[in-house]
């Protein structure tokens, strides 16, 4: 069978056609999706008047009712855009495309655009996905499961200088644990803690009492036999022994790790929670059309209100 990333339909929208379409065009786009229920006709934010007065020139919109005066990325993540629309159009395109993920180098250098701009932008779109994927609780088949990432020691060059790195005392406090709950065929949620263990609160939270639980052999997991059906595969005896299986929840790393090595290099602190959500939503919407992906996360991203960790960026003086 063909790959799904080679076939005409995953293929649904490129950068070439994003560019054809020129300003306006991209400019409708963005009010449809930001408007779906009246077909991209403007909707006051404030008291939701459909009736604007169209000031064209300057694209923004006056409502009727309450004379407020909006745009159509006000109030949502690309409020105070910098870049044109078609460039953010593009900009999407070219993230989604990534199954790997995409660096904000790789952005910066595509669009022409400083270093700063792509790196703001990935991060607003990276918060975009994580908002889709959040919803209802997961059930049927879950498998959980645990990876620790960042706080890398390097070995001492000498033998005699070498510390037991297994040792908390040796380790460097920035190692995290990322946590996914992953729906056999279905959706995905990721969690950053400490450690493993703080997953279980995720599993109690996000998992629907009906569900059957997946597992490694891990201890922490134990409890959660009392409040789910679970079963439990020993991975130092084998991968799948066809009563506990934790492979979906295993590619899900993969693919977290080859962000890691392949793009970012470095995906530990403060953004781990953002890159391991951005793997969730590419693992679950991985035989999505690039084109469809485009219209969710743009979507999502004028569904959501003003960015809370991006939106005032620009106005720290960094
Ligand atoms: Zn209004």
């Amino acid at each position: 069978m063909q790959h799904f990333l080679l076939s005409a339909a995953a293929r649904s929208i490129s950068l070439k056609a994003v560019f054809k379409m020129g300003e306006d065009k991209a400019y409708e786009t963005f009010c449809q999706l930001r408007w779906p229920e009246t077909e991209g006709e403007a909707v006051c934010p404030k008291c939701g008047c459909v009736e604007t007065y169209n000031i064209t020139s300057r694209r923004r919109f006056k409502c009727v009712g309450c004379y407020h005066q909006f745009s159509v990325t006000s109030g949502t993540i690309f409020a105070s855009r910098k870049l044109s629309f078609t460039d953010l159009l593009a900009a999407i395109v070219i993230f989604v495309n990534g199954a790997k993920g995409v660096s904000a180098l790789q952005v910066s250098r595509d669009l022409d655009v400083q270093y700063k701009t792509a790196f703001v932008l990935s991060h607003k779109l990276r918060e975009a996905m994580a908002l889709e994927q959040m919803g209802e609780k997961l059930g049927g088949t879950v498998e959980v499961d645990g990876a620790y990432f960042g706080g890398y020691v390097k070995p001492a060059n000498e033998k005699e200088n070498r510390r037991d790195r297994r040792k908390l005392a040796n380790q460097s406090g920035k190692r995290q644990s990322v946590v996914v709950i992953r729906e056999r065929d279905g959706d995905s949620r990721t969690f950053v803690g400490k450690s493993e263990a703080a997953g279980v609160a995720h599993v109690r939270a996000h998992v629907a009492a009906d569900a059957v639980l997946h597992a490694d052999e891990a201890g922490h997991w134990d409890v959660l036999h009392g409040e789910y059906e679970a079963k439990r595969i020993n991975h130092s005896e084998s991968y799948s022994d066809g009563v506990a299986c934790t492979n979906q929840a295993e590619s899900f790393f993969s693919r977290l790790r080859r962000m890691e090595i392949g793009t970012h290099h470095h995906i530990a602190g403060p953004y781990l929670a953002a890159y391991a959500s951005e793997a969730s939503w590419r693992e679950d919407n991985r035989r999505v059309t690039n084109g469809d992906q485009a219209a969710m996360v743009a979507g999502a991203a004028l569904a959501a209100p003003q960015s809370r960790t991006w939106g005032g960026y620009w106005q720290r003086g960094a």
